[in-house]
């Protein structure tokens, strides 16, 4: 059985089986095949007998596939992610082939690094070597704010510290809205813990380098081989440094996103969005409201935000660097164009036609050009 896409339109026959997308690489997709809801393929009179001799159906369930993408997705400009739910036709099981031939609408769908359906951020520091840098913290977590998705943070090499030093953390991290887990890679403190927050979902590993994530990927899953002390990891190599990612499957079900790109954050979101992404501002203004609709919480009178809050002096930083964005936005914005970006619930996208008069775009016209080329360059066009 072929998986070309060349004579892969839809016939009557053909064998559909779901799975998720764990690795892109040029117009190949490793895909990894499930049966859950439902699918027909669970039922072996699907398959031929000939690959019912290959496959027996209970080895069939942890297939993986290296599959092309049907024309009819390249022309329609289909795009295929990591992360992706994906309709694959045509298994041919002894070559390890098959086709995509449908992507599933995406829960979630994160531009940088490119994955969909991830549904949380492992944000991985270390308590000590190298030090715990609160305000880098902060950087990070803004960053992991702006994705909409649920965030856990979780402190490495608690071996380093005295229980004394851990406490004080956890208190300081409280009182910003967090409520970390504490492990370390070493003595494997808090690991069961946080695997079981890893499992059966999708979730990207994130975090400043030397931290410890490779020596975590490392003791989640044992023949993984990802090199401890390398710059970051041996997926970091290649051309499209930033943009490789890969899902590692872990053994108790579930899929963690190793992603070189998010070692170091630049922050680009407005003043607006800013405030939602500090949670001791998010619950100042849940319970009052600001004289000025559009106060920054600087030095505006009558303000809910200002305070004497631990993390108020990083958010004017931050703020600064907002604003900056912001002005950077404007002067970019083009009268020409008709169409906004506006991100909606779980960072999905809907275009809508451009109010000029908007104060504040969600995104910018670069980004959204460097998501065009991005498009082009996976289509290979
Ligand atoms: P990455 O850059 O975030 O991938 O960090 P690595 O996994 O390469 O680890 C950096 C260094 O920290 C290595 O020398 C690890 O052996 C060490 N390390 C990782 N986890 C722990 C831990 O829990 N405790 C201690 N003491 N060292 C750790
Ligand atoms: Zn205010």
């Amino acid at each position: 059985m072929s998986a070309s896409p060349s004579n892969s339109e839809l016939s009557p026959e053909s064998t559909s089986l779901l799975g998720t997308v764990l690795a892109v690489q040029a117009n190949f997709y490793q895909v990894q095949l499930d049966f859950a809801e439902g699918q027909a393929s669970d039922d072996p009179k699907n398959f031929s007998d000939r690959e019912q001799s290959y496959h027996p159906k209970s080895q069939i369930p942890n297939a993986k596939l290296l599959c092309t993408r049907r024309t009819r997705l390249k022309k329609i400009g289909q795009r295929v992610m990591v992360g992706d739910r994906v309709v694959v036709e045509e298994p041919d099981w002894e070559g390890g082939r098959g086709a995509i031939a449908e992507v599933l609408p995406r829960k979630t769908h994160l531009d940088r690094p490119p994955v969909a359906n991830a549904e949380q951020i492992l944000l991985v520091f270390a308590l000590a070597d190298p030090p715990l840098d609160p305000y880098q913290l902060t950087r990070f977590l803004v960053k992991a704010e702006s994705t909409e998705l649920d965030i856990r943070l979780c402190m490495n090499k608690s071996d380093l510290v005295s229980d004394e030093e851990l406490e004080e953390w956890r208190s300081h991290l409280k009182d910003w809205g967090y409520e970390p887990i504490f492990i370390s890679v070493q003595t494997l403190e808090g690991l069961e813990e946080l695997s079981t927050q890893l499992k059966g979902t999708i979730t990207i590993l994130a975090g400043p380098s030397g931290v410890g994530k490779s020596s975590l990927l490392n003791q989640l899953i044992p023949d993984v081989n990802v090199r401890v002390g390398e710059v970051s990891g041996k997926l970091s190599r290649g051309r499209h440094t930033t943009r490789h990612v890969e899902l590692f499957e872990l053994p108790d079900g579930g899929l963690l996103a190793d992603t070189p790109g998010f070692n170091q954050p630049d922050l680009d979101c407005t003043p607006e969005e800013l405030t939602q992404y500090f949670p001791e501002a998010r619950r100042r203004l849940e319970t009052g409201t600001c004289q000025f609709s559009d106060c920054l919480h600087r030095d505006e009178p009558n303000c809910a935000v200002q305070g004497d809050w631990e993390r108020y002096d990083y958010y004017l930083d931050l703020l600064e660097e907002a604003i900056a964005y912001q002005m950077q936005l404007n002067q970019q914005a083009d009268p020409e164009s008709t169409l906004k970006a506006k991100t909606k619930g779980k960072g999905q996208t809907q275009y809508e036609p451009r109010l000029e008069s908007k104060k504040y775009r969600r995104r910018s016209r670069r980004t959204q050009q460097q998501e065009l080329e991005e498009l082009y360059q996976d289509a290979d066009l």
